[in-house]
């Protein structure tokens, strides 16, 4: 593997980051996850780990360029890989480390760092849900080989449908640059078509109206007029055409400009990520345990509730944004559907654990003090 180069310089300025994220963009979170596992000469044969608790996006984009995912658990009653599990896992195959931020909680980069470089493996960072998190000040993204960003709908940047690589590695940076030449912007169409979809949402979006949203978008997505959020993996025939492409550039000016506002937005995530922790106090729901060198900015506030099902009944009922992801190892896979990313069926037990008991609640900008309270009254009450 490739010696590690010059670290960035600027690993604690959040606009630096922001600045960077606007450079390598790509089709997907997960094209810009394969831009970097072809940079660092990722191939078939080789296996690449990741954690359980993640999203189909991770293993489609270990696959389309042939390698094999394997699954890390997570932490007992967390949602972050098991440092403890990951030095069990490592092989003679293992040619990188995919390590997740989830919901914007970082996970134990300090540890999980110290095992990859001690076996000289390349670790990178799943920044899908945490922009602005930090660890001993340092923000997340930056204490990897590099590290990705996506910017659907329930992401803290919104955008589309898009994402980002970044590289704190010069030799990384400029392979990543070199592949980044060989890809295609998305037809004008496309472009247009998700620029409608983002207008349609910015309009419609209130987390009072996430249930009735929910279920026009799943209908329409059911007939085929807009692409739904899962596209098929890829086969043996190669990777699907998106995973050729850049992001559109119509998407990348709306990212631009989702940025700008990068501080404001944090500061409105840190604000109602700290009132639900202070305010939900029931026993049958569980906050995530925050270790004193972390400071979390919740893309997403996540909490462990018993009687899930229920729960959602009454959140439906009374118009509270509760969102139940990931309700399995590899969402949105299930039973016998996990093998087809390798993942064999009660081999992450804490991750299976996390899934049957995982919500999270929203803490965007939208997000007012009386959504808020009605979220704490369902969760208390
Ligand atoms: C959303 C997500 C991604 C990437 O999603 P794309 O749809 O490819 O942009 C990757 N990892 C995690 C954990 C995610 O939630």
């Amino acid at each position: 593997m490739e010696q590690v180069g010059r670290q960035s310089a600027q690993t604690d300025s959040l606009l630096a980051v922001a600045d960077e994220l606007t450079r390598l963009t790509y089709f997907r979170g997960r094209v810009a996850l394969a831009a970097i596992l072809r940079a660092l000469g990722i191939r078939a044969g080789d296996e690449v780990l990741l954690q359980a608790f993640t999203c189909v996006a991770v293993p489609e984009a270990i696959m389309s360029v042939g390698a094999r995912p394997t699954y890390v658990d997570v932490e007992e009653r967390g949602v972050n890989m098991d440092p403890a599990d990951l030095e069990g896992k490592i092989g003679s195959a293992t040619k990188a480390i995919i390590i997740q931020h989830s919901f914007g909680l970082p996970a134990d980069v300090i540890r999980l760092r110290e095992i990859a470089r001690s076996k000289s493996i390349p670790l990178i960072e799943d920044c899908a849900h945490a922009i602005a998190s930090r660890v001993d000040g340092q923000l997340v993204g930056t204490f990897g080989n590099a590290a990705f960003y996506s910017y659907e709908a329930a992401k803290p940047v919104f955008a589309g449908i898009g994402g980002s690589a970044i590289a704190n590695d010069d030799v990384l940076r400029q392979r990543i640059a070199s592949d980044y030449e060989l890809l295609e912007e998305p037809p004008t169409l496309t472009q247009l078509e998700t620029a409608a979809m983002v207008l349609a949402h910015r309009i419609a979006y209130q987390p009072a109206t996430y249930w009735t949203l929910r279920s026009m978008f799943r209908a329409i997505s059911a007939t085929g007029l807009i692409p739904g959020n899962y596209n098929k993996i890829a086969t043996s025939q190669g990777p699907a055409v998106d995973f050729r492409r850049t992001m559109g550039r119509i998407q990348v000016g709306a990212l631009r400009r989702e940025l700008k506002n990068i501080d404001k937005q944090t500061s409105q995530r840190r604000t109602v990520g700290a009132q639900y922790r202070s305010l939900i106090t029931s026993a049958r729901a569980s906050h995530m345990a925050i270790p004193a060198n972390v400071d979390p900015v919740f893309g997403r506030y996540p909490l462990f509730v018993e009687d899930r099902s229920e729960l959602i009944e009454r959140a439906r009922a009374a118009k509270v944004e509760v969102a139940v992801f990931y309700d399995t190892p590899v969402h949105p896979l299930k039973g016998q559907k996990l093998r087809t990313v390798g993942y064999e069926p009660g081999s992450c037990p804490n991750a299976e654990w996390a899934s049957d008991r995982i919500i999270s609640l929203p803490t965007g900008m939208t997000v007012g003090s009386s959504q808020i309270q009605r979220a704490v009254n369902l969760l208390n009450g």
